[in-house]
Parts: C-alpha cells; structure tokens; sequence
C-alpha cells in the first residue's frame, strides 16, 4: 500500500488515540481514536474532526491541529 504524501504535511494520529494524554480524551471514543490525518509538518498534534465535532458539537468536517511553540 502506498500512502499519498502531501508536500509540507505529515500522516499522524489522532491525539486521542491516547486519550489520558490528550487535552481532548473525553471526547475519544471508547478504547481511543483510530482515525489519522494529515497535519501541517510544523504541527505537533492534530485532533481528527470526529473528535473535534464531539468536542463542540458541531460537525463541520474540518479537523483541528495544534501548533508547538518553541
Ligand atoms: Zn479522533
């Protein structure tokens, strides 16, 4: 299987695939998120927009990304 690289993003987990560790765990689903997704390369984490719709309650169909300041 071949993965689609996009040009200054990176494939990673969604943050709540570790929930505990995860500012955002109360909205994984149960037993963690299995969702990945392509996040700007400079980003950190990303939250996947399941778990970001849960979070407000709003699906919109984006996800979310934190940055990580240095
Ligand atoms: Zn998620």
């Amino acid at each position: 299987m071949v993965e689609n690289q996009r040009k200054g993003m990176q494939l990673v987990k969604c943050m709540n695939h570790d929930p505990e560790n995860s500012k955002w765990g109360d909205y994984a689903p149960e037993g963690g998120c299995k969702e990945k997704m392509y996040i700007d390369e400079k980003a950190a984490k990303g939250l996947c927009w399941r778990c970001t719709s849960r979070s407000v309650g709003n699906i919109k169909g984006e996800s979310y990304t934190v940055s990580t300041e240095n």
